[in-house]
């Protein structure tokens, strides 16, 4: 028992904020009632994968049932910080899928209760060195890192909807992060450039010194000052709901660098492989169905499918 407690109190702590929801999802293939989702329940089922003290922060309505709450505690993701309001509803959206399973359509977004949504962080998690500010209004994000008291790391993301609706706020917000992970077209939109090596160098001049950019099915690019690396996707025979990949991504390169409490260049490569890995099996199954359950050692094998993908060797003599 003490050398349990002892354990967590070395382990790295992670601050994560963002939806937590329900989604109606449609595919080609098939389609889901209201099921449970948000950019919060992937980072936060993500980030489980890793030794980290991880606490989610958000907002739902008296609708969200207890069984899904259970899910991040019995999980140690502690649910201090993610409120429950009375007479509210929790925040709805879906969306439908185009054939390329790629690009999807929304097709209903009731904000609900996060439409007033004042997280507050736990005061236990206040001292945290990792934050990772999921996809929300920039203002909020901003609250969140303003009672952060030491962070080492501050990870955003963000997505167009706030390039066109809170873009003075968004620029506020990211001077003050270390790294942003954005999708390419998103990347475009906010630096005015076409060339990704040109946006990431634009987007780095606004603020954070690290740009990370999804390109969903063709990986993942990080950049920072001079250095440039790329992570593949993993090539899958079927997608089958492609919802939430970016936060599962977010939440795998957060755990992991909260974990090893290395923010080295070095260790963020290592990162977006363990993000890209995650994300894989996100898309393998509707929600958030398959990261549920998720096992180490199925993580572990793929992470030699991935290192296989990319290994070569050219003689250069
Ligand atoms: P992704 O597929 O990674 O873009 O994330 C999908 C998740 O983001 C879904 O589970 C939604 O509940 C959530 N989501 C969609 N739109 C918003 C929004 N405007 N604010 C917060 N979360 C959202």
């Amino acid at each position: 028992m003490e050398s349990a407690s002892k354990e967590k109190e070395i382990m790295g702590k992670l601050v994560i904020v963002g939806s937590v929801a329900f989604d109606a999802i449609e595919t080609p293939i098939d389609k889901t009632g209201k099921i449970l989702g948000g950019a919060g329940t992937y980072i936060g089922l993500a980030a489980h994968q890793f030794a980290v003290d991880s606490a989610v922060v958000s907002v739902v309505g008296n609708d969200f049932p207890q069984e899904y709450i259970d899910l991040f505690s019995e999980r140690g993701i502690n649910t201090d910080g993610l409120e429950v309001v009375k007479d509210g509803k929790t925040f709805f959206w879906s969306g439908r899928y185009h054939n390329d399973m790629n690009s999807r359509d929304t097709l209903e977004t009731q904000l609900n209760v996060l439409e007033n949504f004042d997280p507050q962080v736990p005061k236990a998690y206040r001292d945290a060195e990792v934050v990772m500010l999921g996809n929300l209004h920039p203002l909020v994000q901003l609250g969140v890192i303003e009672q952060m008291t030491a962070p080492k790391l501050i990870v955003l993301d963000t997505m167009n909807f706030w390039m066109d609706n809170a873009l003075n706020d968004l620029k506020r917000v990211i001077t003050k992060v270390d790294v942003i992970t954005i999708n390419d077209e998103e990347a475009r939109q906010l630096s005015g450039e076409h060339s990704l090596v040109k946006a990431s160098r634009a987007i780095q001049e606004m603020g954070p010194k690290t740009v990370v950019i999804k390109k969903g099915e063709h990986g993942a690019l990080l950049f920072q000052g001079d250095e440039m690396f790329f992570a593949p996707a993993l090539p899958l025979e079927e997608v089958f709901d492609p919802t939430g990949a970016g936060d599962t991504f977010a939440g795998g390169f957060t755990g992991y660098l909260a974990q090893t409490e290395d923010y080295s260049f070095k260790n963020m490569k290592r990162a977006i492989i363990y993000a890209s890995n995650l994300a894989s099996f996100c898309v393998e199954e509707f929600g958030t169905e398959r990261l549920q359950n998720l096992k180490k050692q199925e993580v572990k094998k793929r992470l030699k499918v991935f290192e296989k993908l990319t290994q070569f060797h050219i003689d250069l003599t």
